[in-house]
């Protein structure tokens, strides 16, 4: 599970999250909506220790990410638990990501030689079960640029997978794609959520999507959740003046 507990962070004088409190259980899907700069990305950044927090705590599983309490004071995590606690967690990133200089199946057997210490072959064997999984077994040795947003995106996914997340991270992995790309990309991701028991956490303009996939919705502003609930509950009747005014926006 995840828990934010008293997050504050802050850029200088910015606050842009204001004592969150959270937490999403074991297999849960919940997306983040809410107008730009309420902080959405800030949250998965966190999570990925992309981000140092101002204060509080966040916990993945077990672990506190960055701080923990000990013998009554707040101390930092080691780096070595960090970096642990770290491959629990995957993120696609809107922007794909993929390390450029390498082929589809080398992006994907990277960490988990490197960071897991998987032997090679068995890395080989389980990335191109990913990549047939993702419908990119074809294009295995092919390099990122040769490859459509869509189908860069589709390995960018299946990289994360190969990790074995407890948590998968999504920030609008389909904003950067054309247009008929998206429903490739939103597909794939539909059936891992209908597969596994990953833990999701989803910023995403997608409505629809969001609706299909989602356990929750928590809607933002300003660094405060205004209003949260069961999909169906917060795009059919949402309750809060700002939810109301996002959606109309959006929608
Ligand atoms: P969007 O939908 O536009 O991505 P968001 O809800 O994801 O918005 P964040 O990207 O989390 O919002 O940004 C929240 C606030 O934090 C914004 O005011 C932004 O300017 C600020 N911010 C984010 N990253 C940094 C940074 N590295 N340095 C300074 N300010 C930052």
């Amino acid at each position: 599970h995840i828990e934010f507990r008293d997050v504050i962070k802050r850029f200088g004088n910015n606050t842009v999250l204001d004592n969150l409190n959270f937490t999403v259980s074991r297999g849960e899907r919940v997306t983040l909506i809410g107008p730009s700069g309420s902080g959405k990305t800030t949250i998965l950044r966190l999570l990925m220790t992309l981000e140092e927090l101002t204060d509080g705590y966040i916990y993945v599983g077990e672990q506190a990410l960055q701080y923990e309490q000990k013998d009554g004071k707040r101390v930092r995590v080691v780096d070595k638990q960090r970096r642990r606690t770290t491959t629990q967690v995957g993120m696609v990133f809107q922007h794909f990501n993929l390390f450029p200089n390498m082929s589809v199946l080398e992006n994907i057997i990277e960490a988990p030689i490197h960071v897991m210490g998987l032997p090679k072959a068995e890395a080989v064997t389980k990335a191109e079960g990913l990549l047939e999984k993702v419908g990119m077994g074809e294009k295995r040795d092919f390099n990122p640029s040769q490859l459509s947003g869509g189908q860069q995106q589709r390995v960018a996914i299946a990289r994360a997978l190969a990790m074995d997340p407890e948590v998968l991270l999504l920030d609008e992995v389909t904003s950067a794609l054309d247009p008929e790309l998206v429903g490739e990309v939103l597909g794939v991701l539909k059936d891992i959520a209908a597969e596994t028991d990953i833990s999701m956490l989803i910023v995403t303009h997608e409505m629809q999507f969001a609706r299909d996939v989602s356990d929750r919705v928590m809607m933002f502003d300003q660094g405060s959740i205004v209003e949260e609930g069961k999909p169906e509950k917060i795009f059919s009747e949402p309750e809060n003046q700002r939810t109301r005014d996002f959606l109309r926006a959006v929608l």
